[in-house]
């Protein structure tokens, strides 16, 4: 193997997902929804193919899925988005986050990141050569109610070589919704030093009161350096279709575009006519979203400290962390093994999101998702009262 890929080993997910099929485990590891989609949408995607949707889209994306994404900004965000110039569809989050990475960090130039990180973030970085500054999220405490950022260590991660900062609100693992102000204090380092923002918001509808999704690209002084990354796996629970998009301004969308047609060219046609017909979904359906993971949410707590779990609530995400240090593991990778193997129950160890320096940070959490239904909430939930 190439010495870029050499020190991969198999993801997290694929593991425990295996680890959960080989022993009969509840998976609550691996973030998919054990439930489809809106009919409607899979109708659509059915009858594109029988239409005979069947050939390579625009490279940049189908240009009904274009307007239908800029439709979308404006309904949710106020945001004017030119579906020509500010948009290209990918197969997925995860190539528009390779896209965005290859499309605007050199080799040796510096990424300012969050951790814990989703995964692929640290793979692109070194896929292009350049270096990661991690800044620890730190957990909720007497003084803080949510997790959040040291701003003094996020200053000091920012130097003369930072290209790019990635951000992803709703924040995966931890929950945390970044807010105004804190968007504004990043944006304005951002400005400071000339920095580019990668701005993941996969899970921009799952969001639980009073938090409030504030999209980086509306707040002003991210407008202009901010490439937007969401997907429709998450909003739509049917995450197997891979279709992604960015909305950046046209210079950057340029960049973007640059990258994306050398990585797919082009993603799959008929589900791109379906994800216009699934953005363009009447408000109800969004809302309706938001209100059943919040159900969901509350089973999975309820559930977690009555197992001697105790977890801080997620503002959004469809993830928990549960703090774990105080049933002597040696470190969350342990007691995931444990729990899938013993209990039959899959979570993933988080401290694999986190750069070595910093993994001890995570080895006191487990992340249990709650993108499942009742049934299985209800089993893994009395797998864990009894078996831990
Ligand atoms: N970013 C984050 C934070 C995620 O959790 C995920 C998916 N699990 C992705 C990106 C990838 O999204 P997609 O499936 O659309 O590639
Ligand atoms: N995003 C999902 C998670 O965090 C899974 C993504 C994947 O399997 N690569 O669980």
């Amino acid at each position: 193997a190439a010495e870029r890929v050499s020190r991969f080993g198999t993801t997290v997910f694929s593991e425990f997902s295996a680890l959960a099929l080989k022993h009969g485990a509840v998976n609550l590891g691996q973030g998919f929804p054990d439930f489809d989609g809106p009919e409607a949408v899979k109708e659509a995607a059915q009858r594109a193919i029988r239409d005979g949707v069947n050939q390579y889209a625009m490279g940049m994306g189908a240009k009904d899925l274009r307007q239908a994404i800029a439709e979308h900004a404006a309904r949710f965000y106020g945001q004017q988005v030119n579906p020509d110039t500010m948009v290209t569809v990918t197969s997925g989050a995860t190539e528009a986050i390779l896209d965005v990475i290859l499309g605007l960090v050199d080799p040796g130039d510096e990424v300012v990141a969050f951790e814990p990180f989703y995964d692929s973030y640290d793979a692109n970085i070194t896929f292009v050569g350049a270096k990661a500054r991690y800044v620890p999220l730190r957990p909720p405490d007497a003084q803080h109610a949510t997790w959040w950022f040291d701003r003094e260590e996020v200053r000091a991660a920012f130097g003369p070589r930072t290209r790019l900062l990635i951000l992803n609100t709703p924040h995966n693992p931890t929950g945390k919704v970044f807010t105004r102000e804190e968007l504004e204090f990043l944006g304005g380092l951002c400005a400071e030093h000339d920095v580019k923002v990668l701005s993941d918001e996969v899970y921009e509808h799952i969001v639980f009161a009073p938090a409030r999704h504030v999209r980086p690209s509306t707040v002003p002084v991210l407008a202009d350096r901010t490439v937007t990354v969401s997907s429709m796996g998450k909003t739509f629970s049917l995450t197997g279709w891979k279709i992604g998009w960015v909305i950046a301004p046209p210079s950057l969308r340029d960049a973007v575009q640059r990258a994306h047609q050398f990585v797919t060219f082009a993603t799959a046609s008929p589900l791109q006519v379906a994800t216009a017909a699934a953005l363009r979904l009447p408000d109800s359906y969004f809302q309706e979203l938001a209100t059943q993971y919040l159900a969901r949410r509350e089973k999975l707590l309820r559930g977690l400290k009555e197992a001697g779990l105790p977890a801080h609530a997620p503002e959004g995400s469809y993830f928990i962390l549960t703090n774990i240090s105080h049933l002597g593991f040696p470190d969350d990778m342990a007691f995931c093994r444990h729990l899938v193997t013993q209990v039959g129950v899959a979570a993933i160890p988080p401290s694999v999101f986190y750069s070595p320096e910093h993994r001890h940070l995570g080895q006191g959490f487990a992340r249990f998702a709650f993108c499942k239904t009742d049934g299985v909430l209800d089993e893994g939930v009395r797998r864990l009262r009894e078996g831990l």
